[in-house]
């Protein structure tokens, strides 16, 4: 029987969020660049193989909507960085990320180029309209950290932390209360 992917579940997401977010991990992770499995540009709920795509209800896209991706749950961590890497890479105040394992993520449209920020460290982005998809590192090995604003809606995030405030600007650090590190 076919199987269709239900509404998404936030109470639980952001239960998830809250039991991660209590040991902050650094941003910017490794590679795989897509999770491994032969998957076709639509989720086929109908194919084993697709390792739980059907559930992969949740979709992001770059400004021109070439370059779309698709994840499910659990995300590992909500953050905003304010590092000057990640800061001059999205040309504004400070970038924010979610984070999600590698073989819950994939590119549904057309793939992204790469810029290589610093050694082992890997930018994805759209090479039509320029807009940063992601932050990959060989030190986050296993994991992607997507920017929440290329989420299809990035009403969705909930960031728990600001990260490397040491470099952040005084006017892109809100007083939102969330913890700095
Ligand atoms: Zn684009
Ligand atoms: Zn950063």
């Amino acid at each position: 029987m076919r199987q269709v992917a239900g509404p998404y579940d936030w109470a639980a997401l952001r239960a998830l969020i809250i039991r991660f977010s209590r040991k902050p991990r650094h941003l910017h992770p490794p590679w795989l660049h897509h999770c491994g499995a032969d998957h076709a540009s639509r989720l086929r709920s109908s194919d084993q193989y697709h390792h739980g795509a059907c559930d992969m209800t949740q979709t992001g896209r770059c400004l021109c909507g070439a370059v779309t991706y698709a994840f499910k749950p659990p995300i590992k961590w909500m953050a905003h960085c304010h590092c000057e890497s990640c800061r001059r890479a999205v040309s504004a105040g400070f970038a924010s990320y979610f984070c999600v394992r590698d073989g819950q993520w994939r590119w549904t449209g057309a793939s992204p180029k790469t810029y290589e920020s610093s050694p082992g460290v890997w930018r994805d982005f759209c090479g039509v309209c320029g807009s940063q998809m992601t932050y990959r590192a060989e030190r986050y090995a296993g994991e992607i950290h997507f920017h929440a604003a290329t989420l299809d809606d990035p009403t969705q995030f909930t960031p728990t932390v600001h990260v490397y405030t040491a470099e952040a600007l005084p006017w892109a650090l809100s007083d939102d209360g969330l913890p700095r590190k």
